[in-house]
This record gives structure tokens, sequence and C-alpha cells, in this order.
């Protein structure tokens, strides 16, 4: 059998994979990435991710060094405002509303929100005008074995790869991760998420809204309009079995309590996708790195949608990556390390922060409840303390 050669593969095309494998080319790298689900590109197509992605402001300058902000920026909303809302008393009504505005510490919006699918569709347009990287969908990682000198990856297409670098970016199950035998700790909620998009009455104005009463954040993140009507992208977290329930109900059920939900904050609210259930979890593998292999997104961390965390610290990873990356050392034990060292801490902490931020928010006791109406108020009230939360939220120091 043939040995292909190659700079780096990459195990897996989500979002994070496909940012990667544009990064690294653009770099100059050889680059194979290789998934065994094709990208679903358009929104209406059978397992279309409905999510949406919040690309933070720190984001950005990686999306533009692998090429692709350009690409993406006309389809983005800006994030102007982040809207917290305690809805948390006897009556399902706003009873604290808290705007944490961009313009307190930037000139910038804090993000910019684009669908999951069109990044999808955007992405893989775009590695296919690089000539050094070649991405193989419907073609998996099968194997992994490590040496000093490279990784061999035995892939289900029957070729086998050496790369001086493998960068495992396939998800929560990490195949990388489990050949590498590297452990993870995972932390469970018994949450689960609704993800899907709606159209609504009262234009957003930019704002994103997270509405806490109990079992999880009701999440309204600001979309370009749909069809000249307002639309956003919603994550409601509930308990499992409600977040079952509620993606079972029909249209009219849910849309009844999706609006009781949101509290009339943008006027009626009206369904414009269908539900995709999301399992919630906390999850931080053991370490970053292996012998010639980096894990990066989901295959390192996974944690709640609050704040949109997740997959601005996967960009997060891939900028060290790409900051550590030299032609000469690419894969070293030295390079490996560093970037173990660099990220491996920041994303302990972030997970413990968003893990302590949804307990908080999935309190069913009015007395907690009123306990962390107060913790907002204060924190709030404090503009030092309001303008750090504000710049942690970002990654900005
Ligand atoms: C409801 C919800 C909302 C979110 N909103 C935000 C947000 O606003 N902002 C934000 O930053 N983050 C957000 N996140 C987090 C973000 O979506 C994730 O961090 C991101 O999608 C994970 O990307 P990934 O590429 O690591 O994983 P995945 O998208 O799971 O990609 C992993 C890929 O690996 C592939 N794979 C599996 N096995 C193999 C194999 N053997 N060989 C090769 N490939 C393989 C899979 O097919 C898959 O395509 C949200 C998460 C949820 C659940």
């Amino acid at each position: 059998m043939t040995r292909i050669r190659t700079d780096i593969l990459i195990s897996g095309g989500g979002v994070a994979g496909l940012t990667a494998a544009a990064g690294f080319a653009s770099a100059g790298y050889d680059v194979i990435c290789v998934d065994p689900a094709p990208p679903v590109t358009s929104a209406e197509a059978e397992g279309a991710d409905l999510r949406s992605t919040a690309f933070l402001q720190p984001s950005i300058p990686v999306l533009q060094a692998a090429g692709l902000w350009d690409r993406l920026a006309p389809h983005a909303a800006p994030l102007q405002v982040m809207r917290i809302i305690d809805a948390g008393g006897a009556v399902e009504e706003p009873r604290i509303v808290k705007d944490f505005d961009a313009s307190d510490i930037s000139d910038q919006p804090f993000g910019w929100n684009l669908p999951n699918w069109l990044l999808r569709r955007e992405m893989v347009a775009h590695l296919a005008t690089l000539p050094n990287v070649d991405f193989r969908p419907g073609t998996a990682t099968r194997s992994v074995l490590t040496r000093e000198s490279e990784a061999v990856i035995s892939l289900t297409d029957g070729s086998r790869v050496s790369a001086r670098l493998l960068i495992g970016a396939d998800g929560r199950n990490s195949p990388v991760r489990e050949a590498l035998g590297i452990g993870a700790r995972v932390m469970r909620y018994g949450q689960k998420a609704l993800a899907f998009t709606v159209t609504h009455e009262v234009p957003h104005r930019n704002v994103s809204t997270e509405i806490h009463r109990s079992g999880g954040p009701f999440t309204l993140v600001p979309l370009p309009d749909r069809d000249g009507q307002p639309a956003s992208a919603i994550v409601w977290m509930e308990t499992g079995a409600e977040a079952q329930r509620l993606q079972a109900l029909p249209a009219p059920a849910f849309e009844a309590a999706m609006n009781a939900r949101s509290c009339g904050i943008l006027g009626l609210l009206r369904l414009a996708s269908r539900r995709t259930l999301w399992p919630i979890i906390s999850q931080i593998a053991e370490r970053m790195t292996g012998e010639r292999t980096a894990l990066m997104a989901e295959a390192a961390h996974v944690m709640p949608p609050i704040g949109a965390q997740g997959l601005n610290m996967s960009l997060a990873d891939l900028a060290a990556l790409l900051d550590l990356a030299r032609p000469e050392t690419l894969g070293e034990p030295a390079m490996l390390e560093a970037y173990h060292r660099r990220r491996h801490l920041e994303v302990q902490a972030r997970i413990m922060g968003i893990d302590a931020l949804n307990r908080a928010s999935m309190l069913g006791d009015p007395v907690w409840r009123d306990l962390r109406a107060t913790m907002l108020n204060a924190m709030y009230s404090l503009a030092p303390v309001r303008k750090t939360l504000m710049k942690a939220g970002l990654g900005l120091r």
C-alpha cells in the first residue's frame, strides 16, 4: 500500500477542523482533512446543523489569517449588547434586566453571529480554492500509530498517511484522543439544549439576550433578517426530559411554550426551522497533546453553550498552534509541550467558569434564584467588575 506524506493530517471536518485546514494551508503547510460525514451545507437538508456560532472579537484575526472572514462577514449579524434577564420570580416575567454594551470596552461589537450550516458551506468552498488542502469528506480516521518522527494514520478509504503533525479535531468522542489513550474528565448536568431559528415582530437591534429562570438559559442570538423579517437563533437549555418533551410538542404548542419562556421580549416569536436537540456536558481532555499529536476543539474541551465560548476557544487553540508551528520543528515535542502549557490551564479555568454559570442558571429553588438575582445586580452595579467580566467573556486581558 502506498503511503502519502503530508505536513498535517486533520481528523475531523467540523467547523473547527475546516478552519484549521484553511489556517494551516494559508500558512503554507500541506494539509489533509478527513471526515466520515459529508458537510451539510443548506438549512433545509437532513442533518443540517441549525446552531449558530457567535464569533467573538479575538476569533476574527484567526478567520482572517485563514482567508475566511471576507467570505463570512457579509452573512454575519453583529452583537453589540449582551442582555442578561433574570425571570426567576414567582411569575415568568423579567424582574432584572442588565445590558452589557460592547461600547463600554471597545469600538467594535462583541462578536458576529452566523448559522453553522452556512459556515460549512463557505468553508468548504474556500478549501476548494487552496491547492495545498486535500479535503476528503466521506473518509474517516481508522487507526493511528505514532513514533518520534511521524504519525501514521490509516484511513477508511484504504490509504495510509504519514504526517509530521496529527490534529485531532474529531469531536467530543474523538477517535484520535482514544487511539492515543488520552483520558477525559466529564461533568454531566442531566440537561439538553434545543437549537432552532425564529422570526419575530420586534427587531433585535443587535442585542443578544439570555433569559434565566430554571433548567438553564434561554438565549436569543441575532441573525440577519429572513425574508424581510427580524430573525434570531435560539438555544433553550432544559432538563433532559423537559427538552425532549418540548421537542416532541406539535408546532403550535411549542410556539406557545417558547413565547412564554421568552417573556415576549421580541414580541411574538414564530418557529422558522426544525428543532434540534444537543446533549449538554462539560468535558476536558487530560492533556492537549500526545506524540506527534495535538487535540483541539471538542476533542479537547466541551462545555455548555453559555457566553459563546465553545468554538471561540477552539479558534484560540488554533491560534496557539499556528503561532507555535515552524516548518522545521512541526509536531516536535517542544512545540507540543508549549501548546499544552499555553492552553490547558486556560481551558480548565473557562470550563469551571461556564460550569458555575450553568449551575446557577439551572437553579429551581426560589431562595437560590433570588440569590442569583442579587449577585447579578451586585456585579453589574460595579463598573470595574462589569467591564472585567465583559473582557473575560471575550477572552481579552
Ligand atoms: C446548542 C449549542 C450552541 C452552541 N453555540 C455556540 C456559539 O454560539 N459560539 C461558540 O463558540 N460555540 C458554540 N457552541 C459550541 C460549538 O458548536 C462547538 O464547540 C463546535 O461545534 C464543535 O466543533 P468541533 O469541530 O470540535 O466538533 P464537531 O462539530 O462535533 O466536529 C467533529 C467532526 O469530527 C468528525 N469525526 C468523527 N469521527 C471521525 C473519524 N473517525 N475521523 C475523522 N473525523 C471524524 C465528525 O463527523 C464531525 O464532523 C454551541 C454548542 C451547542 C451544543
